[in-house]
């Protein structure tokens, strides 16, 4: 019988690994070469120009339009050295991904002439057809038309042969229509609160960034078996498959040494990193079977951002050669773990101090002990908000499920940390000023804090790991622009409140270090509730986070409410990262994207059971009731106890059908009620409470089809032939 999934597994078999077409040259001799770097301005840009440059790079200063005029020049007199006949602003819509419109350079002016056009004006400023972009509703209130603006603090690039160069994205009236926007504004918040706090300590001039170093987390199947997949091809997930019996449980994966092919396609992936300026650092094989990790070297937030973006889009292009696909979706198969992009975030200055790692004296550990304080009590104060940074249909698979962060956000600090916190709120009469050392805080531990980097706690959703804080329960898929640019703008917030109390105290006659020291043990006091070490897993803690009134709400549609909650909008718009508007409007894209997600699925699922599933188990009972005919036909009486497990088959198979059909007639149902309602919260909601159990229990009755039906006919590859070829 010609079956379309042997097919495939056979040819994912047969194959050999394809070599990497990586150079075996220093990886010096060719990093950064697509990219518009400080070695590359220094021979297409003159001086003034690139001065100009780094001041609008390092300290957010506006940059000139004659200057984006000069660097539209050298710019374009690269790309053409680089081979590149088109340029486009790349940008990062609400869709999630990036999106690109290409122009050529050539300017064909009718005759034989073309000249090779490309101005400040264009470098800066683009206008894409955006009205198909989701806006929430903010296009049609105001213009229909949005813009592309371009990021110079993020370096332009070649792929393929286009100089791609970041853009933000922005309604024709200034409204962000994309992640990038509210990350800078909430860059420059951070900034503006931090200077003015550490300024008060005594650090003068200080300029702050957000920092980050993503580890990106995916699944690599065969091509030929995601072909014979319509399930991932529509919706990056399995949403039918028995778990194989054996999946993960030995964990012999984690850390293995790496599949031959996967090797190659890994090789092939750094080098490409490295030509594109992506620090890529680590490369390992994950818990699951056919997952894998690769994690850079962090970086200022905005860029590391965008590399992040960049990748996803590489990874795509490398893998097909290697005959793979890449799955970033959070969970493409049930039963085993799902994908992450830890987020480890910290902020620090570009004197090079960390703001989040603890220091050698008093005073250092005075800086470290105020600043963690203020991200625990923002953190504490917008828990619900932060979630909901992370919460969407794919990654709401993995959140509370037994293997991720749970719903619910904690941190956790570690031993030394805690004791240290400890200590502070004990501790009365503290600052002693104690000579030429400076100020002793009177706390003994403190000045020898060297955080233990092996004191983890896996559970936790932000832990801090000894310089920074690890957001373990961003999704795979995530634009990361989403939870940060919510860390920082909370954290702006705080410190903007913490520096008011501050200066309240010195008024009433602190010295600035006793009212910084004082001020951080009442901030701690305020917001030890958000900190929690033990497993974040059990049931336990559900109970006791609830007591502790943290935010225990696990249906996303729900969760986005609070993007909008009062509170919310104090803090967005006080710090000026977000208007009301715009909070609207991205609580609507994201209520929307939900819907769609969700329906694709529901849709997918549906065609898949009525098309592929019930016919082929229809086929196979019938062989089974051929069976029992001819054994009846031969044995007579005898037969009942010869066909009795055929027979039992036989009901199961029609139970399974029948309960299947029904459901999917319920789902059918809700999906013509959906169809009428539009993707506002309402149908969200109704997705959410009705559609999502609806799919879990359809997939049931398909799953204990598969394990009854002949192998040889069933119609999908299976879990175990997904996940175990190389
Ligand atoms: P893990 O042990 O969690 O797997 P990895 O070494 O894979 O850790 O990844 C840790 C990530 O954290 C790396 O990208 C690393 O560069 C980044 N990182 C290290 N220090 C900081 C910091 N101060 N701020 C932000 N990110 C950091
Ligand atoms: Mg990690």
């Amino acid at each position: 019988m010609a079956n379309a999934r042997f097919d495939a597994v056979r040819v994912a078999i047969a194959k050999q690994p394809v070599e990497a077409e990586h150079p075996g040259e220093e990886t010096s001799s060719y990093y950064g070469c697509n990219v518009f770097t400080r070695a590359t301005m220094r021979k297409y840009l003159d001086e003034d120009t690139r001065r100009a440059i780094y001041e609008t790079i390092e300290k957010g200063a506006t940059l000139d339009r004659s200057i984006a005029d000069h660097v539209a020049v050298g710019m374009k007199r690269w790309a053409l050295d680089m081979g590149a006949t088109h340029y486009t602003h790349w940008f990062q819509p609400l869709t999630g991904g990036t999106a690109e419109k290409h122009d050529s350079f050539a300017d064909p002016r009718g005759k034989d002439e073309s000249i090779e056009k490309f101005s400040g004006k264009l470098l800066c400023q683009q206008e894409p057809d955006a009205s198909s972009f989701p806006s929430g509703g903010l296009r049609n209130t105001f213009e229909a038309r949005g813009y592309t603006a371009w990021d110079p603090s993020s370096p332009a690039f070649i792929m393929g042969d286009t100089l791609c160069i970041p853009t933000v994205f922005i309604s024709y009236t200034g409204e962000a229509l994309d992640y990038k926007t509210p990350l800078l504004r909430s860059d420059a918040a951070v900034t503006k609160a931090a200077s003015e706090l550490l300024d008060i300590m005594g650090y003068k001039n200080e300029v702050t960034h957000s920092y980050l170093g993503w580890e990106q987390e995916y699944f690599l199947v065969d091509k030929e078996l995601y072909a014979a997949r319509p399930d991932l091809v529509l919706t990056e997930r399995t949403l039918l498959g028995h778990v194989s019996s054996k999946n993960q449980q030995l964990e012999d994966h984690y850390f293995a040494s790496i599949p031959p092919r996967v090797l190659e396609f890994m090789k092939d992936l750094e080098f490409e990193c490295y030509r594109m300026g992506i620090p890529a650092k680590t490369r390992h094989n994950e818990v699951a079977p056919n997952q894998f990790e690769i994690a850079p070297v962090y970086e200022a937030a905005n860029l590391a951002i965008d590399h992040n973006l960049l990748l996803m889009s590489i990874m795509k292009t490398i893998a097909e050669r290697h005959g793979f696909e890449v799955l970033f979706h959070e969970k493409p198969f049930a039963g085993v773990n799902g994908s992450g992009k830890h987020c480890n975030w910290s902020i620090g200055t570009e004197s090079g101090i960390g703001l989040m790692s603890p220091g050698k004296t008093d005073k250092e550990n005075l800086r470290f002990l105020c600043f963690m304080a203020n991200t625990l009590k923002a953190v504490h104060d917008n828990n619900a908000l932060l979630k909901a940074s992370v919460m969407t249909a794919t990654n709401a698979h993995r959140l509370g499920a037994n293997e991720a962060p749970p719903a619910i956000i904690s941190s956790f600090l570690g031993t030394q940390v805690h004791a240290a916190f400890e200590e502070l709120l004990e501790s009365k009469d503290m600052v002693k000023i104690a000579g030429k050392k400076g100020y002793s805080l009177g706390i003994p531990q403190v000045p020898e804090l060297s955080v233990d980097n092996t004191d983890r706690n896996r559970t936790s959703p932000f832990a801090f790991t000894g310089n920074r804080f690890e957001f373990r329960a961003v999704g795979s898929s995530a634009n990361c622009s989403g939870p940060i640019t919510i860390l920082n703008t909370i954290l702006a917030y705080q410190l903007e409140k913490f520096t008011e109390a501050v200066r309240t105290r010195i008024a009433s006659g602190a010295e600035p270090l006793q009212a910084v020291l004082d001020e951080t043990r009442e901030t701690y006091r305020a917001c030890q509730t958000i900190c929690f070490d033990g497993n974040g897993y059990s049931d336990e803690w559900k109970a006791e986070a609830k007591a502790r009134g943290l935010d225990c709400e696990s249906s996303v549609p729900v969760c986005m409410d609070e993007y909008t909650s009062e509170h919310t909008l104090e803090v967005f718009t006080s710090t000026r990262v977000l208007t009301e508007v715009e909070l609207e409007s991205r609580k609507e894209v994201l209520w929307e994207i939900y819907c769609k997600k969700l329906g694709i699925e529901a849709r997918t699922l549906s065609d898949l059971v009525n098309n592929h599933i019930i016919p082929v188990a229809i086929k196979y009972q019938n062989i089974l009731l051929q069976n029992v005919r001819a054994l009846k036909e031969i044995y007579g009486d005898d037969f009942q106890r010869m066909a009795a497990s055929q027979m039992d088959l036989i009901r199961c198979i029609s139970d399974d059908i029948a309960a299947a059909e029904s459901e999917i007639d319920k789902l059918d149902a809700i999906c013509a009620r959906l169809d009428e309602m539009g993707e506002g919260r309402d149908a969200a909601v109704l997705y959410h409470d009705e559609v999502v159990p609806l799919v879990e229990r359809i997939r049931s009755h398909v799953d204990s089809l598969e394990l009854m039906v002949d192998d040889e006919m069933w119609p999908l590859p299976k879990y175990r032939e997904l996940l175990f070829i190389h």
